[in-house]
């Protein structure tokens, strides 16, 4: 609503009136700006936010007690206000075509037929605990860590015996490994109250887990219950990027587009390959193209050109 030369009255009258008509209606936020400025009504189509704030300014700046707008000391005319623009969100390029996709994975399976996890694990618990233990550290350091842990702990119970001082003895070498021993006992204490001492088989229930995120989830249930569940971490987030497998702004739209453009003879081990592939040759500083397998289908330039170092 428009104020210029308007009285402090005027001006809610007017909302009372809007209000009373079945018109726009006051709200709470429309009353928390009055004691600074006289009125609280956000106008219409301002933005919430700084520029909502300069809206109640603008809405207020003309408010006097002359309500003839040419009268001298009116205030001048407004200018109209102008709404920030909406952030342009990244254009992604498409996917790559179906037959370049099937090349590229089966490029890699040839390479690696049976790909698995870097990482060691007994059982669907103790995948779990290494996963979760692996955000911010590398395989290998989980793994050093996970084979004491492992032999004092491989059940949700032992684990939960072993309590947070223990297992923190175990992982101090990785990074988080506070809140990581807090959560490796609360989830196990977790399973043994509400999944019988088992891991549960879907992503929901995983979910429900202290500290298990999708990816993690993703990781249990492709490795344990094969599933073509795609857990993108930083290196296939990148992968998928540079050879446009699997263009996406976030981690999401990456998972996404794996799943709706990769054969789905691949699917159930397009996870490992796309990560390991990232971890030893599209790595992220110097990607190793002239090594590469898939280089010729790859369309993200420039590439390294130079030898091996
Ligand atoms: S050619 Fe280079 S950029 Fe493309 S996937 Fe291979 S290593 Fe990565």
């Amino acid at each position: 609503m428009r104020h210029a030369g308007r009285l402090w009255e005027d001006c809610h009258a007017g909302h009372r009136g809007a209000s009373a008509g079945g018109a726009k209606p006051l709200t709470r936020r429309h009353n928390a700006g009055k004691a600074a400025r006289g009125c609280g009504e956000r106008p219409a189509g301002q933005l919430i936010g700084g520029l909502a704030m300069g809206g109640l300014a603008w809405h207020h700046r003309g408010m006097s007690d002359n309500p003839d707008p040419a009268a001298p000391g009116a205030a001048a005319p407004r200018p109209r206000a102008v709404r920030a623009a909406a952030p342009r969100r990244l254009r992604l390029p498409a996917a790559l075509p179906y037959a370049a996709q099937a090349a590229i994975f089966s490029r890699l399976r040839a390479a690696n037929p049976h790909p698995v996890t870097e990482l060691e694990y007994r059982d669907a618990f103790t995948l779990l605990v290494a996963v979760a233990l692996s955000a911010q550290a590398t395989d290998a350091g989980v793994n050093k860590a996970t084979r004491g842990l492992f032999a004092a702990a491989p059940t949700p119970q032992a684990m939960v015996a072993l309590g947070v001082e223990g297992v923190t003895e175990h992982i101090r070498t990785i990074g988080l490994f506070r809140q990581k021993a807090r959560n490796a006992v609360a989830l196990s204490q977790r399973l043994i109250d509400e999944y019988g001492g088992q891991v549960p088989s879907s992503r929901a229930a995983l979910m429900t887990l202290p500290g298990v995120g999708r990816k993690t989830a993703n990781v249990v249930l492709n490795c344990i219950w094969g599933l073509p569940a795609q857990a993108v971490d930083t290196h296939i987030f990148r992968v998928g990027n540079r050879t446009q497998l699997a263009p996406g702004r976030d981690e999401s739209e990456v998972e996404r587009a794996i799943e709706d453009n990769v054969p789905a003879e691949f699917q159930g081990s397009a996870h490992h390959w796309l990560i390991l592939h990232g971890r030893h040759i599209c790595q992220a500083r110097r990607p190793r193209c002239t090594i590469c397998p898939i280089a010729d289908l790859c369309p993200y330039e420039p590439k390294t050109t130079d030898p091996l170092p």
